[in-house]
């Protein structure tokens, strides 16, 4: 839309209505999730919040890739320990499966 055409549009009461009713409709931001109203998307997108926020969001992604790397190093240990019990039994013990 153009501006004139916006103008045009804007002149219109009912449109007018509608128009300021979904710049004041609250949305989530789609890179931090703050709900804030549209019209204030992007000015929140420049601001300290969303910094801080999208901060927060890669400190906890990088924890918990810290901690997946820390499970997968349990669950490695874990089986390597099975493997070890398992070798300790008795050959009717063993399961059938492998
Ligand atoms: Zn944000």
């Amino acid at each position: 839309m153009s501006k004139t055409d916006f103008k045009t549009y804007y002149a219109n009461p009912e449109f007018r209505k509608k128009h300021i009713a979904y710049m004041m409709e609250r949305v989530p931001c789609p890179d931090c999730h703050f709900v804030t109203p549209r019209s204030n998307m992007t000015r929140h997108k420049r601001g300290r919040n969303h910094r801080n926020r999208m901060k927060q969001i890669e400190n906890d992604k990088s924890k918990i890739l810290e901690e997946n790397l820390k499970l997968k190093a349990q669950i490695d240990r874990l089986k390597n320990h099975f493997d070890t019990l398992k070798d300790l039994l008795p050959r009717e013990f063993e399961s059938d499966e492998e």
